[in-house]
């Protein structure tokens, strides 16, 4: 069956290239990286090789590069390792849009005493910086501001943002798993202390992360154990992951001007194909401020989940906005975040490309979309529906 793989957004395709270079870390070049023997110490010139190369991509200096598991690591690190360093300060600022990396850890954290403020966004997604400047206290230890919601694509002013939380003095992070890649980011440019990404959004696999530490910052390690990565993070480090990153981090400079031009060149197809043959569509976000290779679009009167399963069966591979909570298909928190009408979020899917999409990809689509939705409109119990002309 034919596969159109459009959920890059949940996780990538590993790079065939990417996969080459992690192989011989397996069986050949396997030692670890602390030994004192040439057979293992050799392995740590191409960790720092690997470093160089992500460092190189962010505008970052490789000391700043500290390697980790994943994303959702590289985001309680940030947060856990800076509230350690200031056990007075006991306030939080951060999104109601947040990935659950950030989200859940706060709310946990909010369980054990701290107080924690979740920002609000409009109906477009965009955050009132005036609330954040007003949230921000004496007390405030951190504030953690994702990049690129990974739902809806909308990019946040994190370069703004950065200068308003580290005009009062306090630290900021950012998740940037969904931007980096897609988005120019240039740490020389901007006043972030801590950026968290993952390799598997990018053509690298799963369960490798880094978490940017600026020069100067302070920060104890979250996960702590041997002198790993300079005494920031314990662990043997994962070579071939890393070896492996290197590769994606080379490859993902190459086709950053892509993922912006051609990329985004399907992705407003595709919308506007979607859009024009297809009644009662919105978008979910703002269009301009937004990650080129994301779309959600609200089906209204339609099951999001239903939408899913039909497209499964045409080898579709997309998500929807809503998570199963107890049962019921609660729209996502980032939908009701947003205010998104109901009828419009529980039929929410999420469209995500990536420089492996075709033109072929986006016509087969267009193609079979607009079926599936009036399909699913004929039987849908929403007795509005019946009243209205497709
Ligand atoms: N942050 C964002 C915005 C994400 O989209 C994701 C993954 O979907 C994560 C964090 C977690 O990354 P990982 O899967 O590497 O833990």
């Amino acid at each position: 069956m034919r596969v159109v793989y459009v959920d890059n957004n949940a996780t990538t395709k590993v790079a065939e290239e990417v996969v080459e270079v992690m192989v011989p870390y397996f069986t050949q070049s396997y030692g670890n990286p602390s030994s004192m023997h040439t057979f293992g110490g050799r392995i740590a010139k191409h960790i720092e090789e690997a470093r160089e190369k992500v460092a190189d991509f962010l505008g970052a200096i490789p000391s700043e590069i500290v390697f980790t598991s994943c994303g959702t690591e590289s985001d309680n690190a940030a947060i856990m390792g800076t509230l350690e360093c200031y056990p007075e300060k006991r306030h939080i600022i951060t999104t109601r849009v947040e990935h659950p990396a950030v989200l859940t850890l706060c709310k946990n954290l909010q369980k054990r005493g701290y107080k924690i403020t979740f920002l609000p966004v409009d109906n477009k997604g965009n955050l009132d910086l005036n609330l954040l400047r007003e949230a921000i206290t004496e007390d405030t230890a951190i504030v953690s501001i994702m990049y690129a919601n990974n739902e809806t694509g909308v990019v946040f002013s994190i370069d703004e943002i950065a200068n308003i939380v580290k005009s009062r003095g306090v630290v900021f992070h950012t998740d940037a798993v969904q931007a980096v890649g897609k988005i120019d980011i240039d740490m020389k440019k901007n006043n972030v202390d801590f950026l968290s990404l993952s390799g598997h959004k990018l053509h690298a696999p799963k369960g490798i992360g880094v978490l940017y530490i600026r020069r100067g910052t302070k920060f104890r390690p979250f996960l702590k154990g041997g002198h790993q990565e300079n005494g920031r993070r314990g662990g043997t480090e994962n070579a071939p992951y890393i070896a492996g990153l290197g590769k994606a981090f080379e490859l993902a400079k190459k086709h950053l001007k892509e993922e912006q031009g051609r990329v985004k060149a399907m992705r407003d197809r595709l919308e506007a194909g979607l859009i024009s043959a297809i009644p009662n569509v919105k978008i979910n976000g703002d269009t301009e401020k937004r990650l080129p290779n994301t779309t959600s679009l609200g089906f209204e009167f339609v099951e999001g989940e239903a939408i899913l399963l039909m497209l499964d069966r045409l080898g579709i591979c997309a998500s929807s906005g809503s998570a199963c909570t107890s049962g019921s298909l609660e729209p996502s928190h980032v939908l009701r975040a947003m205010g998104v009408p109901f009828t419009y979020a529980h039929g929410s899917i999420r469209f995500s490309l990536s420089h492996y999409n075709t033109d072929d990809d986006i016509n087969y689509i267009i193609e079979h979309m607009p079926k599936v939705i009036s399909k699913l409109r004929e039987l849908s119990p929403f007795t509005q529906y019946s009243k209205m002309a497709v």
